[in-house]
């Protein structure tokens, strides 16, 4: 009976398990496949959260840090569950470094992959140097600087283009992922903050600001910042004569007449893929894959966050699109769940 447990992946989720288990004075050991923590939050250079419009840098950083500092903490940078042996109470881990690690319990916190935009080839993306992703904008606003990547000019007018790798039965993605309409009406703010004389437009299916985050991003976006909302099929991107602009083509689904409207920046709000690696990842842990990719969930009630394996638990991103206090949410909860079994597995002395 080992009485570690074994947190995989170091985005918002694991960071959040290996500090509850940690918490509960348990030993962690934590593995990350690439050599920095934090998740895509730091891997992706994110500007400022939604909700918190705190900078990704500084409210993940705290959670990178309390995990570093912590004793309990045993971290793995750089590797990967290469292999995995035993049972509930008395896992072994084999990395890919070669070193192997005791556990009783495993919480999957592996996350997802961004949709990669050259998969909607007719939106411009891999065509155009002036088409990006929500990614990449956010990458200029943590730079400080909005710009074409074409000539570096300023953009007068940019668009973002709503549910790109979301929502889209016909390149097999059905899902919504959740948090693309809040952060693209956060990043038509940031924009307008950045450089007010840029007019900025959501092409949009339908808006999903859920919750309180209706008031907070859709209506202060739209009523304070100006951002202009275009309910629109979109059926091409392309190149305008000027050889500069771009031309977005597609039909207004209101007034249901086609529209092309130039501008000068394209942004595609790139939705979440399963993590890419998710067929090896359920080899080598044994868990099962749900119908789209994500890793499976075991029952949902009286046994939340199992996987389909006893002893091994998953939750944030892994199980499908969520957001970072979702993830968080899980993260502590699966720390509960694997504590809990590994006492009532082996009760510690009275
Ligand atoms: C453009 C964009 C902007 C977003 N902005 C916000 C926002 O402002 N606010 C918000 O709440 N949410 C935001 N999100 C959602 C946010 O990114 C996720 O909620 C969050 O990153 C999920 O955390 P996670 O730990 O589950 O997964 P991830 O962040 O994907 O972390 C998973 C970690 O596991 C590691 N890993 C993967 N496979 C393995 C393996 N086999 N072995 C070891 N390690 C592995 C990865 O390298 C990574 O470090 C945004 C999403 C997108 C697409
Ligand atoms: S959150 Fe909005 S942009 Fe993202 S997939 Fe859902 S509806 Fe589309």
């Amino acid at each position: 009976m080992s009485d570690a447990v074994l947190v995989v992946g170091a985005g918002p989720t694991g960071l959040a398990a290996a500090h509850g288990v940690a918490s509960t004075g348990r030993r962690v050991v934590l593995v990350e496949k690439e050599s920095v923590l934090g998740g895509a939050p730091i891997l992706s250079g994110y500007a400022k959260l939604v909700p918190s419009g705190e900078w990704a840098k500084d409210a993940i950083g705290r959670m990178v840090k309390r995990v570093e500092d912590s004793k309990l903490v045993e971290i793995h940078a750089g590797t990967k569950v290469a292999k995995l042996d035993g049972e509930h109470g008395g896992f072994t881990a084999t990395l890919a470094s070669g070193k192997t690690v005791a556990a009783g319990a495993v919480i999957l916190g592996t996350g997802f992959t961004h949709f990669d935009a050259i998969n909607k080839p007719e939106w411009g993306f891999g065509t155009y140097p002036d088409v990006v992703t929500t990614t990449q904008v956010e990458q200029m606003i943590a730079a400080g600087k909005i710009a074409c990547p074409s000539d570096g000019r300023t953009p007068e007018r940019v668009c973002i283009l709503l549910c790109v790798g979301s929502r889209d039965r016909q390149i097999g993605r059905e899902w919504c992922s959740k948090i693309c309409c809040t952060v693209s009406t956060n990043l038509a703010m940031e924009i307008r903050e950045l450089s007010p004389g840029t007019d900025v437009f959501i092409y949009y299916m339908d808006i999903r600001t859920f919750g309180l985050y209706e008031d907070k991003f859709y209506w202060k976006s739209q009523e304070e910042f100006k951002t202009k909302f275009v309910k629109a099929r979109i059926a091409e991107v392309t190149v305008a004569p000027d050889g500069k602009r771009l031309l977005v083509k597609g039909e207004d689904t209101l007034v249901k007449r086609p529209i092309v409207i130039p501008f000068d920046l394209v942004v595609h709000a790139i939705g979440m893929d399963p993590n890419e690696e998710n067929p090896q990842i359920a080899q080598i842990f044994g868990v099962g894959l749900e119908k789209h990719g994500f890793l499976e969930r075991g029952e949902h009630y009286t046994s939340t966050f199992a996987s389909t394996r006893p002893g091994i638990y998953v939750g944030g991103s892994a199980l499908g699109p969520e957001d970072i206090d979702t993830c968080i949410a899980h993260g502590l909860a699966m720390a509960l769940r694997a504590v809990g079994e590994l006492n009532a597995l082996a009760p510690k002395a009275a």
